[in-house]
């Protein structure tokens, strides 16, 4: 039988991978085209990699197009910023990604601002960051609407409840902060970070709270207040003597804090799988609009 406290993203994104597919067979029916997401990958890192491969699997699962423009490790900024101007041009391209880190002699920031925000699906550009902190339609980066998402659908009630989150990044702690205190989300944010002073005395309020503090098993039991939703979305490789030679824990202890919490996401199996589900979203929804 389900476990009623596990919050399972794996599920929750299969079910949003079939209704975006549903979508994408629509308009390849009615003639309009399946939406199309690039990613620019420079360099050879084996993450990167990984996750751009990734990526594409999903793309192609659910009927998108996916192409990779892949650059050498010393490829110059220049050369960068010219397929980007590409890919901004490009009708063909729906939306696309420049899969970070790039190597250090690339300035990221200007990479990143030069990406046109109707095709910034990873919802990195200013645009979209200043659309999202004014509550407008907008791309909203993939973890944090990947987090609203398992909530939402998981009929966790958020309007009204004071939501704690641990982390600050740009990509998780400060997005997710910004999304769940808009209008019409309206919960009570309060955000914490390595300067905060007394963090448990803060994160024992939380009705939900959410870890993207990228430490292992950070948040313990006495961290917690009994009855709240916990979102783990720290992932962490330990070695270990297995078959795999290692095995994913999570930001949270949560054999401890499973036994407080009325519901909690899994590592892995929680935020993780709503990442990727939450770009092809993005995806779909930019194909919608620049198909019409
Ligand atoms: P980050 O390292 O950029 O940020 C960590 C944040 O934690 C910082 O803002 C820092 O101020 C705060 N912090 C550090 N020590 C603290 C302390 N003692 N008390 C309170 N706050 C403290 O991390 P990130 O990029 O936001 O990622 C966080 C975790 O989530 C990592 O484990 C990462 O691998 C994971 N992650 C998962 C996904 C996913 O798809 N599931 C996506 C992005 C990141």
């Amino acid at each position: 039988m389900a476990d009623d406290k596990i919050i399972d993203g794996k599920l929750i994104a299969e079910t949003m991978k079939k209704e975006i597919a549903a979508e994408v067979a629509e308009m390849i029916d009615k003639g309009i085209g399946a939406p199309h997401l690039a990613a620019v990958l420079v360099g050879d890192d084996e993450a990167s990699l990984t996750y751009v491969t990734s990526k594409e699997k999903a793309c192609h699962k659910v009927g998108m197009i996916s192409s990779v423009y892949k650059l050498s490790s010393n490829a110059t900024e220049e050369e960068v910023l010219n397929i980007i101007d590409f890919l901004n041009k490009d009708d063909e391209i729906d939306g696309y990604i420049v899969q970070l880190p790039l190597p250090e002699h690339i300035n990221e920031t200007k990479v990143i601002q030069s990406i046109n925000p109707n095709k910034d699906v990873d919802g990195f550009t200013l645009c979209n960051i200043g659309l999202m902190q004014l509550g407008e339609p907008c791309y909203h980066p993939a973890t944090p609407f990947g987090i609203k998402e398992l909530l939402k659908r998981s009929g966790v009630e958020i309007a009204g409840k004071h939501v704690v989150v641990i982390g600050r990044s740009n990509i998780v702690g400060t997005p997710i902060s910004v999304m769940l205190s808009r209008k019409g989300t309206d919960a009570t944010v309060t955000i914490c970070h390595s300067k905060t002073q007394n963090l448990k005395e803060l994160t024992v309020q939380a009705d939900i709270l959410i870890v993207a503090v990228g430490q292992v098993e950070f948040v313990k039991a006495d961290m917690v207040k009994e009855g709240a939703v916990v979102i783990d979305v720290g992932i962490h490789r330990i070695k270990d003597n297995s078959e795999k030679g290692y095995h994913i824990v999570g930001d949270v202890d949560f054999k401890e804090v499973y036994k407080k919490a009325s519901k909690i996401t899994p590592v892995p199996g929680g935020v993780g799988p709503m990442t990727i589900v939450s770009l092809l979203y993005n995806t779909l929804k930019a194909a919608k609009s620049n198909k019409k």
